[in-house]
């Protein structure tokens, strides 16, 4: 690893552990928006998960087509709103799994710099 990654890694893993507290809080604040069958939270939460990273595709590719890929403020404040329905999927996913915001932050910092120390953050596979 070289000094600049070992640098990114730690200033990655400090501002995880800054944001501990909010990204678990944000999954706690976020629960209570939780409506849907208990007992169907994990398909309900996948297939909500992909829908609405379905919306977020579906406003670039508008943007592409319609306006040469250019983002205008309007469009930015939209994908912004479009990514937080994405990131409330993925905290009550993870909540429904019993795991916290927090680690599944960590867990895919982990990852990346495991590719990257391996040269392998190009290519494909979950296991490279
Ligand atoms: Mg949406």
């Amino acid at each position: 690893m070289s000094n600049e990654d070992a640098e990114a890694l730690a200033i990655a893993r400090r501002l995880i552990a800054e944001k501990k507290d909010s990204a678990d809080g944000y999954q706690q604040s976020a629960s209570k928006f939780a409506i849907y069958p208990q007992d169907k939270g994990l398909e309900y939460l996948s297939l909500g998960l992909a829908s609405e990273a379905g919306e977020v595709a579906g406003k670039v590719k508008k943007i592409i087509r319609d306006k040469n890929g250019i983002l205008s403020d309007e469009d930015k404040q939209a994908l912004a709103a479009e990514l937080g329905d994405v990131l409330w999927y993925v905290a009550m996913l993870a909540q429904d799994m019993g795991v916290k915001l927090s680690y599944v932050f960590n867990k895919n910092i982990d990852k990346l710099q495991v590719r990257m120390d391996n040269n392998t953050i190009g290519g494909s596979g979950d296991n490279r």
